[in-house]
């Protein structure tokens, strides 16, 4: 389905709110900037999109996002680089994913087009609050919920899809210490794990709190069948080295297709790093911290970008993970920060000026 974007319509706010925003201590995600861009569904198609002031949404209280968690989005940056220009980061696989995650939930797909133009127009009117500071970026939050009404459980007639962003520092500060999870389960075969759908991370809340409570920042979630395999964690895909091989799940019903993750897949193997896409066993993981061939572990994911793991608790132990010379996450960190800032080559074509 493709329908033709009109100009879309900008209605200003009258005094911006970038006077008052610290750029140099943002936290991640909690400060958001003048407008969003807004487009909603009904009668069977995409109406008019627009750019609006950002601020309040008036719902009626049986919209089905609140009843059936009909929703999914998507999560991607735009970076300033030093000579002040700004950039997206391969912005076409979050559209498509977007889509792919919006299938599975029964909402309908983004015609071509409205995505990119919807974010570059909002992008055009909210450019100043793209952080230049080190480390800083502007996180953008794509979105569509159920708007439309009913006690019934079935999928809504109506649709809103809303861009907001948010200008962020970085997502962990400190050490990263997970746990991996044998209770519970993030997400099942046939089932929504491999789409951005809202009640992925609402389910996961709950198994984070209790890993918290002993000291650990995140879930390395497993498989639902037996809990043998790792697989991914809450906003990060998993990458494990043993030796000098670098290790990831194979994507699945059950875990995200991040956008990091291929591209450290596809750094590494330009690299000529030895690179296994395949079905990690915690034993031995367990087994290669014991033996001393674990070098690192790290998650990768937009958010967090590529950020190195400490020590994995597993059943009642506690793994501390060395901190090697040769990190490849810090060498992959760099290797992609320095695309996304433009402060390198770019041989995959993955930066896009905005
Ligand atoms: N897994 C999950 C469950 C996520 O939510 C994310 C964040 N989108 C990722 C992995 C990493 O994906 P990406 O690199 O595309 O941000």
């Amino acid at each position: 389905m493709s329908i033709t974007i009109n100009e879309i319509p900008v209605k200003r706010v009258d005094k911006s709110r970038l006077p008052e925003v610290d750029f140099d201590n943002l936290a991640f995600g909690s400060v958001f900037t003048d407008h969003m861009f807004r487009c909603t569904y009904r009668e069977g198609r995409w109406q008019q999109a627009e750019v609006v002031p950002y601020g309040p949404l008036t719902l009626d209280p049986a919209s089905k996002i609140f009843h059936y968690g009909q929703s999914v989005f998507e999560g991607m940056k735009a970076y300033r680089d030093s000579d002040g220009k700004a950039w997206l980061f391969r912005p076409e696989e979050n559209q498509r994913r977007l889509n792919i995650s919006a299938s599975r939930m029964a909402i309908p797909e983004l015609p071509d087009g409205l995505f990119m133009e919807g974010l570059k127009a909002l992008l055009e009117v909210d450019r100043d609050w793209i952080p230049g500071q080190s480390g800083s970026s502007l996180y953008i939050r794509p979105f569509i919920f159920a708007s439309g009404t009913g006690f019934h459980a079935s999928p809504a007639d109506a649709f809103t899809f809303i861009i907001a962003c948010a200008p962020s520092g970085s997502y962990f500060s400190g050490k990263v210490s997970v746990k991996i999870e044998e209770a519970y389960s993030r997400a099942a075969d046939g089932g929504t794990g491999f789409a951005k759908a809202g009640g992925n991370y609402a389910g996961q809340f709950y198994p984070t709190q209790l890993a918290a409570r002993d000291g650990f920042q995140q879930v390395i979630w497993t498989d639902d069948h037996r809990h043998e395999y790792i697989e991914e964690a809450g906003a990060m895909n998993i990458f494990v080295r043993i030796g000098d091989t670098l290790m990831t799940a194979p994507t699945s019903d059950r875990i995200l297709d991040g956008i990091t993750r291929k591209s450290i897949l596809q750094l590494a193997e330009s690299e000529g790093i030895p690179v296994e896409v395949r079905k990690i066993r915690v034993a031995e993981v367990v087994e290669a911290s014991k033996n001393g061939s674990l070098r690192e572990m790290f998650g990768a994911g937009t958010a967090a970008v590529v950020s190195p793991i400490s020590s994995f608790g597993y059943r009642d132990e506690l793994f501390e993970l060395p901190e090697p010379e040769d990190s490849y996450a810090a060498h992959f960190k760099k290797r992609i920060t320095d695309i996304q800032y433009n402060r390198a080559e770019d041989p995959f074509g993955w930066r896009y000026p905005l």
